[in-house]
């Protein structure tokens, strides 16, 4: 199975997409990875979904990537004497250490840390900022707070701090099980959620040790002013829009989108576009104008690949809503002004023999209107570089890794086949050329450009860049 697009999609599964047949028709709709979401899923759900996805991939016979996505520490009030309290403007309201049902001057906010590091002045976003508060004072045991906004509190509803910095690292103790869970199920990628620090990252990567590559999401502003160290210690990013437009005003968020992408773009790691793309599509057959365009940005700006969330999760219209992601993919980067945009993002190679040949591959594809480059990676990096380039031919990466190829599945125009190693030149050119063939990206007659790192396996030494024909019978000649 062949896409016609070169940004990837993104879905999340949920109570109306777990069953085996549905997590098939979303494949074939169009999704590439799937999300499955830790703060809805336990275990149990989680294994049966790793195992009905790894069913799907054995039968479409393409590599599917898994991100399993970890709650992080989600702030939640306690629950109240009557579920649901209202309260006007103006008023004073407490949150404290007292585990007794909340009423309505105050209520229970289980996390200790928290009531000691608020400072008068700093805001509380309640519900997604339906409801906000501004601290008044701080003891450490409890927050006197003016209602600023919002009219009711409810049984355990979020809170976002955007002006504090919280003590807390990126995992919690759920968070902890989870990941053990995960990784001895064997998913590809972590999502963490609500990162501050770079050390958060390297906490988790201490308990991952490579099994799985790690996303930050970034949803906090915190986060988005450490950006670069992030980054440097992340294999990709989320740009979350979800919290992200909670924590800091909404009309910020295009402009930190894309600097996010800008910077992914620039660092070669993959850069996933989330929340909202489609959210009408979770009752609606059809996206209104503003999410068309919305999901047509992140493609135009290069984005790896776009995501859904409730539209697939949780929604009346998952497979529609997969569908319209990818027709709407197609025809943006069959846009007359996609390539230039895409160029004009592209960011000079840096002096390593991977960036020059992914560079010069490119050139000599575009020069001698080639029909794919097919690069030989086995830990990903080299496949990684090439689509740095953001090429508009085809990136066939081969990997005899099945969790590379796997992981690979997020990433921009790389199209992933897991093959053995070569055993000598002839036989990786035959290889790569027979490869390029079935998978119907060539016809005879065709040229190609297989790049690789010879002696195969040696990680970081990409070293090679030939041009081979596709002969009538789908082998390679000169
Ligand atoms: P979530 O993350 O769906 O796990 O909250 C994405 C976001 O916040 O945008
Ligand atoms: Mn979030």
């Amino acid at each position: 199975m062949k896409r016609s697009r070169k940004v990837k999609i993104l879905a999340t599964l949920g109570p109306a997409s777990s069953s085996p047949e549905m997590i098939a028709k979303l494949h074939k709709a169009g999704a590439d990875v799937f999300r499955i979401n830790m703060s809805h899923a336990d275990h149990g759900l989680m294994r049966t979904l790793v195992d009905r996805i790894r069913t799907v991939e054995k039968e479409a016979g393409r590599p599917i990537g898994i991100l399993a996505d970890l709650q992080g520490p989600k702030l939640r009030v306690g629950a109240f004497a009557e579920k649901q309290v209202a309260l006007k403007v103006g008023q004073e309201f407490t949150f404290d250490d007292n585990p007794e049902p909340g009423n309505a001057t105050r209520v229970h906010l289980p996390h200790p840390e928290i009531l000691k590091s608020v400072e008068p002045g700093h805001r509380l976003l309640i519900d997604d900022g339906r409801l906000q508060l501004e601290a008044l004072s701080s003891d450490g045991r409890a927050i006197r707070c003016k209602v600023v906004a919002g009219n009711k509190i409810s049984d355990r509803k979020g809170v976002s701090l955007p002006d504090t910095d919280l003590p807390l690292g990126a995992l919690t103790e759920k968070d902890r099980k989870d990941l053990d869970a995960v990784l001895a199920t064997g998913v590809d990628w972590i999502g963490l959620s609500f990162i501050q620090r770079p050390q958060d990252l390297a906490d988790v990567r201490k308990v991952a040790r490579g099994r799985a590559a790690l996303m930050a999401k970034i949803e906090k502003p915190q986060a988005v002013k450490r950006l670069p160290e992030i980054l440097e210690l992340s294999d990709a990013l989320m740009v979350a829009r979800g919290d992200l437009g909670v924590e800091m005003p909404l009309e910020a968020v295009p402009g930190i989108q894309k600097q996010i992408i800008r910077a992914c773009r620039r660092a070669g790691k993959p850069v996933v576009v989330a929340t909202q793309m489609l959210e009408s599509m979770i009752a609606a057959p059809v996206p209104t104008r503003a999410e068309v365009s919305d999901v047509a940005t992140a493609v135009f700006e290069g984005a790896d690949a776009v995501m859904l969330s409730a539209e697939s999760a949780a929604g009346d219209y998952p497979v529609e809503a997969v569908a319209t992601m990818d027709s709407i993919a197609v025809q943006v980067e069959r846009d007359p002004t996609y390539p230039g945009i895409i160029y004009a993002q592209r960011s000079d190679p840096q002096p390593t023999g991977a960036d020059a040949i992914s560079l010069a591959s490119r050139q000599i594809a575009e020069t001698l209107k080639l029909s794919a480059i097919i690069t030989y990676t086995s830990s990903g990096t080299t496949g990684l570089r090439a689509a740095r380039e953001r090429p508009m031919v085809p990136i066939i990466a081969l990997s005899p890794v099945v969790e590379t190829a796997r992981r690979l599945s997020l990433v921009w125009g790389t199209h992933c086949v897991v093959s053995p190693d070569a055993s000598d030149l002839d036989d990786m050119v035959d290889r790569a050329c027979r490869i390029a063939y079935e998978e119907q990206f060539v016809k005879a007659g065709d040229r190609v450009i297989i790049t690789a790192g010879v002696p195969l396996r040696t990680p970081g030494a990409t070293n090679m860049l030939r041009i081979a024909y596709i002969d009538s019978d789908g082998l390679g000649g000169l």
